[in-house]
């Protein structure tokens, strides 16, 4: 098959896998917000495919872009870090993609994430947007990633530089970069932006943010009311979907079916035995292993201070751009890995008062300098002032050949060991 024939049928590939998964989760109910997880997979995948039929604007964007502003106008996002990890994980051609990387110039060094992703571009795999979007969030590699993709796809896009610091200044700042964002999008689409939709988009991302927290607080109750898989598909939604009546009817899903466990007094799993706190991601190729954790351990992720924990703020629908801004501070992820970065201990060390964490599993990804340098760092605050242990396992978030599902198995059971013989 021709390269440029492959974009199409892939992600048309994609959509009928995901299909099948939530058919057959459908066949075999869990919780009816894991089903509910497919059915928006699916959606978000097969509205890409339809605009590449129907000829509508795409735009491809890193992860933490402004997706409020693409649904305010109207323009269908393609997340490109989910999308080509989505495709990776769903064709199962690893060998493919990160041999095309290599032969590009990209070295395991370079976070696999941006390796697979100009794969896929090299490939011709990847849905060509019409314009992209990067920004400096959360790390280096996504700064130069939308370099590379702006000349391999010869398309148009801009780059919005969002500061360090979080005050008035640093916000004002970003606020243009946004601006000249909505101008760009204007000249790109030669339409307008629709202001009133916009502050239907934020007013929306805002209850999505308050039904965040309410998970959150339903969470530090004993036994824990959310299973381990819950807080990655919550943040997948909400990197896809945040500022749409989809993700708000998610997350409401979840928060009910939480509270429901919690009003009851039941776990979501059958016994709880270890609670846990997650740092950072575990690896893409085999979230299985947060099942396992439950199966093998009753071991639950009671909250992840990188992923799940939203620091003080609120959306205003009256100031959309400036509150889109702002959010860019306080939310999860992006406060904690593009900083400034130091929050994340305080924020770990409270997590693990508030929800009585017994032990750490900090994911170390290999190709990660944000997530890695606090490993030393994290491991000491959470021993010397809430007296946990935390193990750091060596992976990579997306590669699976560096380290194999068993190898973390078998380091987990060690620190699983040690911490039953402490209690
Ligand atoms: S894992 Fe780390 S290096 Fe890779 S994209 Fe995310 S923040 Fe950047």
């Amino acid at each position: 098959m021709a390269l440029a024939t492959l974009a199409k049928p892939r992600i048309s590939q994609m959509v009928r896998i995901l299909e099948n998964i939530w058919a057959h989760r459908r066949k075999n109910p869990t919780f009816p917000s894991e089903e509910k997880y497919y059915e928006l997979m699916v959606r978000y995948y097969r509205r890409i495919m339809e605009a590449l039929e129907e000829g509508k604007t795409i735009v491809g964007h890193t992860v933490m872009s402004p997706i409020e502003l693409f649904y305010g106008m109207d323009i269908v996002p393609m997340h490109l870090e989910s999308t080509s990890m989505m495709m990776v994980i769903l064709l199962g051609n690893y060998t493919e993609f990160f041999d095309a990387a290599r032969g590009f110039g990209l070295t395991p060094e370079t976070c696999s994430a941006h390796r697979l992703l100009a794969a896929t571009v090299v490939q011709n795999s990847l849905p060509r947007p019409n314009f992209i979007v990067w920004t400096s969030q959360v790390c280096d590699n996504t700064s130069k990633s939308g370099d590379a993709i702006l000349d391999l796809y010869e398309i148009p896009g801009i780059f919005l530089d969002r500061p360090y610091r979080y005050t008035e200044r640093e916000v004002a700042y970003f606020t243009k970069e946004l601006r000249r964002l909505v101008n760009f999008m204007e000249e790109q689409t030669g339409r307008k932006m629709d202001y009133d939709r916009l502050k239907e988009v934020v007013t929306r991302s805002q209850r999505l943010i308050e039904l965040y927290r309410e998970i959150a607080e339903l969470r530090k109750n004993i036994p824990a009311p959310a299973r381990n898989r819950c807080f990655l598909n919550s943040m997948v939604v909400e990197w896809l979907y945040a500022g749409t009546q989809e993700a708000v009817d998610y997350f409401e899903m979840v928060r009910d079916e939480l509270r429901e466990r919690v009003d009851k007094g039941v776990g979501a799993i059958p016994e709880e035995r270890f609670r846990i706190l997650t740092l950072f991601l575990p690896p893409s190729y085999d979230w299985k292993l947060m099942d396992w954790l439950e199966e093998q351990y009753g071991a639950v992720s009671v909250m992840e201070p990188y992923c799940s924990w939203w620091a003080k703020g609120e959306m205003d629908p009256e100031r959309p751009l400036e509150s889109i801004a702002e959010k860019s501070f306080y939310r999860s992820l992006t406060r904690q890995m593009h900083g400034p970065s130091e929050g994340i201990i305080e924020d770990a060390v409270q997590a693990a008062k508030d929800y009585a964490a017994e032990g750490a599993i900090y994911f170390a990804h290999i190709g990660c300098r944000q997530a890695c340098a606090l490993i030393r760092s994290m491991k000491d605050a959470l021993k010397e002032r809430v007296g946990i242990p935390m193990i750091a396992l060596d992976c990579d978030i997306i590669d699976p050949s560096l380290s194999s599902g068993e190898e973390m198995r078998s380091k987990l059971d060690g620190f699983f060991e040690m911490l039953e013989e402490s209690k």
